[in-house]
C-alpha cells in the first residue's frame, strides 16, 4: 500500500492501518519531516483556531497542550512526536515526491522524484488541501526592494522589530500575523481588500495542575475531546449548513464583537464586511481587533494599484513605504493532487476528469480509479471543523475496503459513475441552504461558483461513511 504525504492525514491513515494489523505500507513524503501544513507554516502568531483537545487524534490524546488553542510549533511537535512514538517513521520515504501514479489494470505504478518506481495494490492520497501558495497578481511585485514572502514561506532571517511591515490579506492567516506583529513592527500596515468577520475567542493557558490531571486520568482527555467535538458540531458545524437560530446567534456575536472591539467609527466602517458572517471562513480571534486599534497599525482599504521598490502604491495615489511585505494571500485550494499526474483505467487522466472542478464519491474515492482513495478529498467537511476528526472518519472507511482486498474477497474496487453523480447532485441540491452561497468570494467556491465544501453536518459525513455501500461500487 502507498500513502502520498506524511502530514496530519497521511499519519492518520498510516496509524489506522497499523491499528488494523497492516505493516506493509509506505508513505511518500516530499519534504524531510512530517507535519504537512504545520511544518510549512511557521509565521508569527500561527496557531490552530480549532481547540487543541479536538485537533488531536482521538487514538493519541495529548494531555500536554499548553492552551485551548495551541500554537503552530506545539502542533508540529505533536505530529513529529506521534511519528516517533508510533514507530511510523520507518514507513516514510522522506524527500520523495510522487510525480505520477498509473493504474496498470492490476496495481498502481507509482513514479517517484528520485527515479524509482513502486508497485502498490492500493494508493491513498493524503496530499493535503492548502499547500500551494497563491501569489497575488499585482503589478511590480517582483520589483519590491525590501523582503517579500508568502505567509507559508516565512523568512525568519528578516528582522521585523522597528521595521515598516505591510501585510496583504485578511484571511485567518493575515489576521493571526497582524495580531502577532502589532507592537513588534515599527509600523504595521494591513492591506485589506475585503473585511472579514471575526468571532471572539480568548486563548486560555492550561495550568501545570490541569495538564498533570489530564496525564493522570486518561478518561478526562476523552471527555474533553467529546466536549469540543459536540460544541463545534452543534454550533459552527450546523450554523454554516442550516438556516436558523444558530446561524443568527453566531452572526450576532460577530457583529457585537466588531461593535465592542472597535470603538472608532471610521475604523469600524472599514472593518465591516459586506457579506454575512461565515460566508467566508470565519476568523476566530480574541486579538485581531485589539491589534488593529493599536497605535502604529494602519488598515488600508484603498485597492492596491501596483508595487514599487519602495513599497505599495494604492489607487488613491498614496505610496506606503515598506521594508517588509508579507503576502497572506492564501492558497490554491482546488489543486488537490496536482501536480501529480494520476492516470486511471483506460489511460484516463485525473486532469481530464476534474477539468470542471474536483468531484468525488463521498469525499473518498473516484470512479475509474480503482483501489485509489483520498483523505481530505473534494467536498470534505472543512470549514471551521477539526480536519483531524474528518481524516479519521475517512481513514476508517478506507481501511474497510482494504480489509476486503486483503482477505481476497475482491481484487479491485471503485465507485460507480452513477453513485458518484447522484452524490454530487444531492450535494448541489443542498448548497442553497449553506451560508457559503449567500454572496461572497472565497476559496470555498469552485469554478462553477458553487462551494466545494460539505453541505451537511459533520455527523452526516460520519453517517455517510459508516456503511460499506457495496451496491455503489464495482468490485472485481
Ligand atoms: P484566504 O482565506 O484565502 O485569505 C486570503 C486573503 O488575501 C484574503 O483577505 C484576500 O482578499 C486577500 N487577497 C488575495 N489576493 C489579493 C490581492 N491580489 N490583493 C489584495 N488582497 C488579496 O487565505 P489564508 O488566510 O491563508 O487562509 C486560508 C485557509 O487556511 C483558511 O481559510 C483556513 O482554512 C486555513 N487556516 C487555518 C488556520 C487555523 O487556525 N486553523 C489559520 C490560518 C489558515 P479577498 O477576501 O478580497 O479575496
Amino acid at each position: 500500500m502507498g500513502i502520498i504525504g506524511a502530514g496530519m492525514s497521511g499519519l492518520c491513515m498510516a496509524a489506522t492501518l497499523r491499528r488494523a494489523g497492516y505493516h506493509d505500507f509506505t508513505l511518500y513524503e516530499k519534504a524531510d519531516e512530517v507535519g504537512g501544513t504545520w511544518r510549512e507554516n511557521t509565521y508569527p502568531g500561527l496557531s490552530c483556531d480549532v481547540p487543541a483537545r479536538f485537533y488531536s487524534y482521538s487514538f493519541a490524546p495529548n494531555p500536554d497542550w499548553t492552551a485551548n488553542f495551541a500554537p503552530g510549533s506545539e502542533i508540529q511537535a505533536y505530529f513529529t512526536g506521534f511519528a516517533d512514538s508510533s514507530g511510523l517513521r520507518e514507513h516514510i520515504r522522506f524527500g520523495t515526491e510522487v510525480t505520477e501514479a498509473r493504474w496498470n489494470g492490476e496495481r498502481w505504478q507509482v513514479s517517484l522524484s528520485d527515479g524509482d518506481t513502486d508497485m502498490v495494490d492500493v494508493l491513498v492520497s493524503a496530499a493535503g488541501v492548502l499547500h500551494r501558495p497563491k501569489l497575488p497578481a499585482i503589478a511590480g511585485l517582483a520589483s519590491f526592494a525590501g523582503s517579500a514572502f508568502h505567509s507559508a514561506r516565512w523568512d525568519h532571517s528578516v528582522e521585523l522589530a522597528d521595521q515598516r511591515v505591510g501585510v496583504i490579506g485578511t484571511g485567518s492567516t493575515g489576521a493571526q500575523i497582524v495580531s502577532a506583529l502589532a507592537g513588534v513592527a515599527g509600523r504595521l500596515t494591513l492591506f485589506q481588500r475585503t473585511a472579514q468577520w471575526v468571532f471572539p475567542m480568548p486563548i486560555v493557558s492550561y495550568s501545570r495542575l490541569g495538564r498533570a490531571l489530564m496525564r493522570r486520568f486518561r478518561p478526562l482527555n476523552r471527555a474533553s475531546y467529546r466536549f469540543y467535538q459536540q460544541l463545534l458540531e452543534q454550533s459552527f458545524g450546523r450554523a454554516v449548513v442550516e438556516r436558523g437560530w444558530r446561524r443568527r446567534l453566531l452572526a450576532t456575536l460577530c457583529r457585537l464583537n466588531l461593535r465592542l472591539g472597535v470603538r472608532d467609527k471610521e475604523l469600524r466602517r472599514k472593518l465591516t464586511p459586506p457579506d454575512q458572517p461565515m460566508c467566508k471562513r470565519l476568523i476566530i480571534s480574541g486579538r485581531f481587533y485589539r491589534a488593529v486599534t493599536r497605535h502604529g497599525v494602519d488598515v488600508v482599504t484603498d485597492a492596491i494599484d501596483h508595487i514599487e521598490p519602495e513599497g505599495v502604491v494604492t489607487a488613491d495615489g498614496v505610496r506606503h513605504e515598506l521594508d517588509v511585505l508579507v503576502l497572506a494571500t492564501g492558497f490554491d485550494a482546488h489543486a488537490y493532487l496536482r501536480p501529480i499526474n494520476l492516470i486511471g483505467e483506460d489511460g484516463v487522466k485525473l486532469e481530464q476528469v476534474w477539468a470542471d472542478g474536483p468531484r468525488a464519491y463521498r469525499t473518498v474515492a473516484l470512479p475509474g480509479f480503482p483501489n485509489f482513495f483520498m483523505l481530505m478529498g473534494p467536498h470534505s467537511p472543512i470549514g471551521n471543523h477539526s480536519l483531524v476528526a474528518i481524516a479519521e472518519t475517512q481513514a476508517d472507511y478506507i481501511v474497510r475496503w482494504i480489509d476486503q482486498i486483503a482477505r481476497g474477497d475482491i481484487r479491485q474496487v471503485a465507485p460507480t459513475e452513477r453513485a458518484t453523480d447522484e452524490f454530487n447532485a444531492a450535494m448541489r441540491e443542498a448548497m442553497p441552504d449553506t451560508v457559503w452561497t449567500t454572496g461572497c468570494q472565497s476559496w470555498y467556491l469552485g469554478k462553477d461558483g458553487l462551494p466545494e465544501l460539505w453541505p451537511w453536518s459533520p455527523a452526516r459525513h460520519r453517517e455517510m461513511l459508516a456503511g460499506d455501500h457495496t451496491d455503489e461500487f464495482v468490485a472485481r
